[in-house]
């Protein structure tokens, strides 16, 4: 049998991969292991008709020199080799609603931002200037966020308070509480659910500075891949765990789809909690109660994307997103009858490398996973798995793009004309490609009514299986860079981990 590795991974999502990078950095043996043949999980990119597409990185915040990820970025040897563009500094998200041919604009900067909704809202300035400053003040509480090594409570009373409720608690003026809760789908953000830490963490790092990656955002898995091998590190895809081998109480190695086992001192899941459970199985004498606490957490909502390609020069680049509603920006995650169908939706702009590629765009809608549900048994990853879902499936995924193409013509009057191709994804597709049990957007939803309950830690009741990614602290490129110092910090002294983070050039 094979020396052992010190850490072995499972899953090169961005969780998986700069924890890697970080243990590798340490002197650590570490092998990553990924069931797909691309790595980094969300931030796999895909191409059709010569356009490349995101699946789950469309815009990042905290990139500006002096800023969270542009820190965290220059630790992990990736600011200097990604190709940014900073959208729109007076207005990055354009949020619309139906009926309201205004369009509200979340500009960059705190003062800024202030400012440019003032002008829309001007009774409403000392509310909102309140509104970032409680926004800061939930993120000084989180130490990590701001690249410090300070102890605190976890369980902040930002824990404890509802998001809906603390905008409805800066003004009275219900299209300002909209207009500031409009960008829900960046967090799957619910009424009478999401906490205020959610919101908080999320939007201040987009507020702070916003950027889109040129070409893609799978270049950061390309690039973090490449400087965990240079350390030493294996990163070995087409290689699914399916289950853990145990001696005495602590796991020896992990097997794979194919039967091949590897070794190790000690395991990181990046994957869906309930799916790392199950390969724990029997063996791991786990109690009852943890694992039913871990399985019987409710995840986020899924998604429909849409992913359209236009013919040359009819839909140019703009530098913003879209988020348009209908009303009440907490009703679009209800997914609400057919006839109404998208309550609301987000449209990303993706923006190309070379400027002869063609114009195209991406546009993000709620979908319950239980939409998709009678296709379930059917599994499609390429190349392994290539099985059709069947005609009725696309003629689901083809109702409900025309019906978003039809909303499109709010912003884009001639689009229909100007379409070169039209392609979807679904909940299945989510839970295929990330490996999920129901293709969910941002791993586990958060509660403020319980806040203990949805808080993992990533030490299990197993002493050598850790957990990482988007279901410890937070999802997002930021929060998953967050909780691979978290869960790193079980292994390195979590004090040399932060200076070195903030001495990095
Ligand atoms: C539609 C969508 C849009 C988003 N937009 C943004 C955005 O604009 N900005 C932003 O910051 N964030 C965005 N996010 C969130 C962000 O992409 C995720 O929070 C983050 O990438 C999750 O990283 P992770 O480390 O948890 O791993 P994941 O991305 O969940 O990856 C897990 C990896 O584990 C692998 N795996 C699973 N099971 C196994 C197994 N048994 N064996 C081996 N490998 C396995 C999977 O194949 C996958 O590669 C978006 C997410 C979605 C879904």
């Amino acid at each position: 049998m094979s020396k052992p590795y010190d850490m072995v991974i499972i899953g090169s999502g961005m969780g998986g991969l700069c924890s890697a990078y970080i243990l590798s950095k340490e002197g650590y043996k570490v092998c990553v292991l990924e069931k797909n043949r691309q790595l980094g999980g969300n931030l796999q990119i895909f191409s059709r008709n010569k356009a490349i597409f995101d699946t789950g990185v469309h815009y990042m915040g905290g990139l500006a020199e002096g800023q969270n990820l542009n820190q965290y970025f220059k630790y992990f040897g990736l600011l200097e080799k990604l190709n940014l563009k900073q959208l729109d500094i007076d207005g990055f998200d354009h949020v619309s609603f139906k009926g309201d041919n205004n369009t509200y604009k979340h500009a960059q900067g705190y003062a800024h931002f202030v400012e440019v909704l003032s002008q829309q809202f001007p009774e409403e300035r000392q509310n909102l200037i309140a509104y970032i400053k409680k926004i800061q003040e939930v993120c000084d509480s989180f130490p990590l966020y701001r690249i410090q090594n300070k102890s605190y409570d976890i369980f902040t009373k930002y824990l404890e308070i509802d998001t809906k409720a603390f905008l409805q608690s800066i003004t009275k003026n219900v299209k300002l509480q909209n207009v500031l809760g409009a960008t829900n789908l960046l967090y799957a953000g619910e009424a009478n659910k999401t906490p205020l830490f959610v919101h908080a963490l999320v939007v201040n790092s987009y507020i702070e500075s916003s950027w889109r990656c040129v070409g893609g955002g799978g270049q950061i898995a390309k690039h973090l891949a490449d400087s965990i091998k240079q350390m030493g590190g294996a990163i070995f895809n087409y290689s699914e765990a399916t289950k853990f081998h145990f001696s005495g109480n602590e796991i020896k190695e992990v097997e794979l789809i194919d039967g091949r086992k590897i070794a190790g001192k000690n395991f990181i899941c990046n994957t869906d909690l309930s799916k790392a459970l199950k390969m724990v199985g029997n063996e791991g004498n786990l109690r009852k109660a943890y694992t039913n606490r871990i399985s019987n957490l409710e995840n986020t909502m899924s998604v429909f994307v849409l992913y359209l390609t236009f013919k040359k020069n009819t839909m140019p680049y703009f530098n913003y997103n879209i988020y348009h509603h209908a009303e009440d920006v907490w009703d679009a995650i209800n997914c609400p009858d057919e006839k109404d169908f998208p309550k609301g939706y987000a449209v990303f702009p993706q923006i190309a490398e070379s400027p002869n590629h063609p114009d195209s765009l991406i546009v993000m809608c709620y979908m319950r996973y239980d939409e998709v549900k009678k296709w379930a048994h059917t599994k499609h990853i390429i190349p392994n798995y290539e099985q059709e879902r069947g005609a009725d499936y696309e003629a689901f995924k083809q109702e409900k793009s025309e019906k978003i193409i039809h909303a499109l013509q709010h912003h884009f009057p001639d689009i229909k004309k100007n379409i070169l191709s039209v392609h979807a994804s679904t909940p299945l597709t989510y839970r295929d490609y990330i490996g999920t049990t129901d293709g969910n957007m941002y791993g586990i939803a958060k509660d403020y009514k319980d806040p203990a309950r949805t808080f993992i830690t990533p030490r299990t009741k197993i002493p050598n299986l850790l957990f990482t990614g988007q279901n410890i602290t937070l999802h997002g490129i930021l929060g998953v860079t967050v909780s691979s110092v978290v869960t790193c910090s079980e292994f390195v002294d979590r004090g040399k981990l932060i200076k070195d983070i903030q001495s990095a050039t």
